[in-house]
């Protein structure tokens, strides 16, 4: 069999953006991707469907033996005729351990590319806007790291004390108080500044700044944990007036609970307009084989949403059979897909409602006319008041599922932590959502809850839960509007 190739890849400090145009073309079509703690979750997200994604952790374990375990599980997977990705945070070879797997891999004749990535080294003092040189201050710097000790022997802090460069260093907080005691018994000047950057480039960074003489007490105080960088030296004073990501004026995160397909253009608009979005949910939408033969019969056809369009067009053979049929549809959004498809509704009534629809239609048909409504399997849409109603003989096809989700009780826990607003868009993701909270609603404490429109309110409101914002345009991008005005 043919062996597949190893990509060693560095995927920068935290913020998903940071990762390089090629690490992103690799990771897509990877066939195998091998990731640790590090790692944000989008990265994980650009693997392709059936890609394999293994966990291995290094957590802080200083040994060989996860180590071992990494290495093995990258030359089997390589041995296996798998391309596999083995992401890292920051750069590989900056305490990546990636010349180790290379050894590994190497040994056994197997393909690899390096695909470096930002290190953390030297990108988090930035996010912490501390920049390792500055012209004047610091002419170099140092990276060292804070927590291997070679055969038992520390650093040579007589000498680094002497440095005049930044003092950068990764893995050094539960060292930290080594570290400090010997530069300052060696010499270094017990009021030079410290800083140090937890969880950098990320949402949740916190940077505490002291010196020689305090920061211990301060650690203590902060309760700082890792991943964490550590940087001594008076370019930290810099940050005063470079700094810029603070994280308490930063986006808020929002999470986006409808179907997994349709997350991502929402996601991409809040992202857009500088929400954080993060998907999780509830719903699936699952299109349907439907028999569309005889649609020459109907006069017109309804569209009842955009996901009933998209399965009818999944379905139907020739758009021409359609050439005279009236085409309503339910609202903007169901109209721009319409468009899409080069179709353009001859109605959209001014309430997004099927009623409307069934209402709207009669203007243009006559007495017994057939009528096809293509919808959901959770609807609202009754045929048979329609057709005492308005004379007509309207139908209706079903084109998709709604199924709610049975979603994992602790990762939805886990998920709500961090989450400023929930977003709903629809009755039964709220009614998944309630289904799926068990009753945990201390965990929504004053987190806001946003409504696409009056139905879906009265939904969230009758399980017990307030509505803080509402639509006014009942689409995704309507909601996202009142949400950042
Ligand atoms: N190869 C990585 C470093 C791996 S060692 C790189 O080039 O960045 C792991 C250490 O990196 C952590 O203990 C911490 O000191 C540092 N680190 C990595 N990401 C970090 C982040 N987002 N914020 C703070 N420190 C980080």
């Amino acid at each position: 069999m043919k062996k597949g190739k190893a990509y060693i890849i560095g995927a920068g400090p935290g913020d998903f953006e940071l990762l390089t145009i090629k690490a992103k073309r690799i990771i897509e079509n990877a066939d195998c991707i091998i990731y640790d703690r590090l790692i944000s979750d989008d990265v994980l997200k650009l693997a392709k469907k059936d890609a394999e994604l293994i966990y291995l952790g290094k957590g802080n374990t200083e040994g060989g033996l996860i180590q071992d375990e990494i290495n093995q599980t990258l030359v089997n997977k390589c041995l296996d005729g798998k391309n596999v990705a083995r992401v890292k945070g920051g750069d590989p070879f900056v305490f990546g351990r990636g010349g180790e797997e290379i050894e590994a891999l190497f040994k056994n004749e197997i393909e690899f590319e390096v695909i470096p990535g930002i290190t953390s080294s030297i990108s988090v003092p930035a996010y912490a806007g501390i920049p390792v040189t500055h012209r004047g201050l610091a002419r170099s710097f140092h990276i060292f790291t804070g927590h291997t000790m070679e055969n038992g022997k520390w650093h040579n802090f007589e000498n680094i004390a002497k440095l005049e460069g930044t003092l950068i260093f990764l893995m050094g907080v539960k060292n930290l108080d080594l570290i400090v005691n010997d530069l300052i018994k060696y010499g270094k000047d017990s009021k030079t500044p410290v800083a140090i950057i937890e969880k950098g480039a990320t949402k949740n960074q916190r940077v505490t700044v002291g010196n020689l003489e305090n920061i211990l007490g301060l650690v203590e105080k902060n309760k700082i944990t890792p991943p964490a960088i550590t940087i001594i030296g008076e370019v930290v004073n810099l940050r005063e007036t470079f700094k810029w990501f603070e994280t308490e004026n930063l986006a808020k995160k929002i999470l986006v609970t409808r179907d997994k397909k349709q997350a991502v253009e929402m996601s991409e608009n809040i992202s857009k307009r500088g929400g954080i979005p993060v998907e999780l949910p509830f719903i699936e939408i699952e299109n349907l084989k439907i028999d569309l033969k005889d649609l020459e019969k109907y006069k017109a056809i309804l569209f009842n949403s955009p996901n009933g369009v998209k399965a009818f067009f999944e379905n139907i053979k020739d758009i021409r059979c359609l050439a005279n049929i009236k085409i309503g549809a339910v609202g903007v959004k169901t109209k721009e897909i319409l468009e899409k498809y080069k179709i353009v509704p001859d109605f959209v009534p001014n309430e997004y409602l099927v009623d409307k629809l069934a209402e709207e239609v009669v203007k243009y048909t006559n007495e017994n006319d057939n009528i096809l409504i293509v919808t959901s399997d959770i609807s609202p849409c009754d045929t048979d008041k329609y057709n005492s109603l308005y004379k007509r003989n309207y139908e209706k096809v079903v084109a998709y599922n709604t199924k709610k989700l049975k979603v994992d009780r602790e990762k939805v826990l886990e998920t709500l932590k961090d989450i400023d607003i929930i977003t709903f868009l629809s009755s039964s993701t709220v009614e998944a959502f309630y289904e799926n909270l068990d009753g945990d609603f201390f965990i929504l404490g004053d987190k806001k809850i946003a409504s696409i429109g009056p139905m879906t309110s009265e939904t969230i409101k009758k399980l017990g839960m307030k509505v803080d914002y509402e639509a006014e345009k009942y689409t995704a991008d309507g909601l996202l509007d009142v949400i950042f005005k």
